[in-house]
């Protein structure tokens, strides 16, 4: 349904993969002060001075975590980029580099490895990190692709996932589960694709768990909006696997248990519409959805006046004593063990 039909088809082998690279890195610029030098020798060269070095890495494999009958290459390109910057995000620091590698088979012409490209050099140019090296290689089925992100903080403004205390706030940024349900909505869409290739999706009512889906974006203000508000977390993660499986990692490593309240979680209309068409439950799928590439964090109860006027934050909980465990409290008032199902408990 959303095929490239774009007919030219240029063999990469026509380049070799020196050609390759140079031609798919020519255009990027370098604008952080920290890359000394980018792409164009053996390593890449960083000064981040007086700051720490902060490193994620991903992997992603076609047929595992994207499938090309609906994600655009494109679009792919840009989400892999953004996932990174995600957990770099996750520690309170600025993401500043990536590192780019892909392995290709012979099915993808050239035009298919450029359509990857745009897509990062778009996330690169709207988050300004500097594309700094990376490889690129053939593979026997399939497509590969691993980004490496760096980024930069002051010692003191890092935070981690141990620091948590009983009583804190739980806090997370925007909103839930729509990222999975428009991978629901994509899912069925491609199903009806197969069965009728002439058909015209009508995806208007979805746009926005779409969007979601496949221009996930990360949430890089979010170190800027509590700098102004003079809050530093106790603890922070990124919500790539699922609510619940985020918060039982920052309660393991903080030594802490949860309440979680249903009441409280953000969820958009659309979301709740499309959940009512699918017949799944809101609450399961914004607590167990993943790539959702918001911050959940923890604040003291103090900061509690500083953040609850804020459109871009939601008190959803509050930690408590270990031996309390993680739950959730659910509108009727039932306490209901925390599980980390992540996507597997909605395939069941
Ligand atoms: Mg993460």
């Amino acid at each position: 349904m959303l095929e490239n039909k774009n007919p030219q088809r240029t063999s990469i082998s026509q380049l070799g993969e020196f050609g390759l690279i140079e031609h798919l890195t020519k255009n990027f610029e370098i604008r952080q002060p920290s890359t000394l030098k980018g792409i164009g020798d053996d390593a890449a060269v960083i000064d981040f001075k007086d700051k720490k070095a902060v490193v994620s890495t991903d992997l992603l494999i076609e047929g595992i975590h994207f499938d090309l009958a609906y994600m655009p290459l494109k679009h792919l390109g840009y989400k892999a980029v953004v996932v990174n910057l995600s957990d770099i995000c996750a520690m309170n620091a600025k993401p500043t580099q990536i590192t780019v590698s892909i392995a290709i088979s012979n099915r993808f012409p050239l035009e298919a490895v450029e359509e990857l490209y745009a897509g990062i050099a778009l996330a690169a140019n709207e988050y300004k990190v500097d594309v700094i090296g990376g490889d690129t290689t053939s593979s026997q089925t399939g497509l590969f692709i691993s980004i490496t992100a760096l980024g930069e903080a002051d010692e003191s403004e890092i935070v981690y996932r141990n620091g948590a205390k009983a009583n804190d706030l739980l806090v997370v940024s925007g909103d839930l589960g729509a990222a999975y349900m428009g991978l629901q909505v994509l899912e069925r869409e491609k199903q009806v694709f197969l069965v009728n290739p002439q058909s015209q999706p009508d995806l208007d009512a979805y746009t926005y768990l779409i969007e979601r889906q496949l221009k996930p974006e990360a949430r890089t203000d979010v170190r800027t909006l509590l700098h102004a508000l003079e809050i530093k977390p106790t603890s922070m993660i990124d919500v790539s696997d699922g609510l619940s499986s985020e918060i039982l990692h920052l309660c393991k490593q903080s030594g802490v248990g949860c309440n979680l309240f249903e009441e409280k979680l953000p969820i958009d209309p659309q979301f709740i519409n499309t959940c009512e068409e699918f017949n799944i439950d809101a609450t399961t799928v914004a607590i167990n959805g993943g790539e959702d590439y918001e911050l959940l964090f923890t604040i003291g109860l103090d900061d509690f006046d500083k953040i609850k006027a804020n459109p871009n934050f939601t008190v959803i909980g509050h930690m408590v004593d270990e031996k309390e465990g993680a739950h959730l409290i659910t509108r009727a008032n039932t306490k209901i063990a925390l599980k980390a199902r992540g996507w597997n408990a909605l395939e069941e």
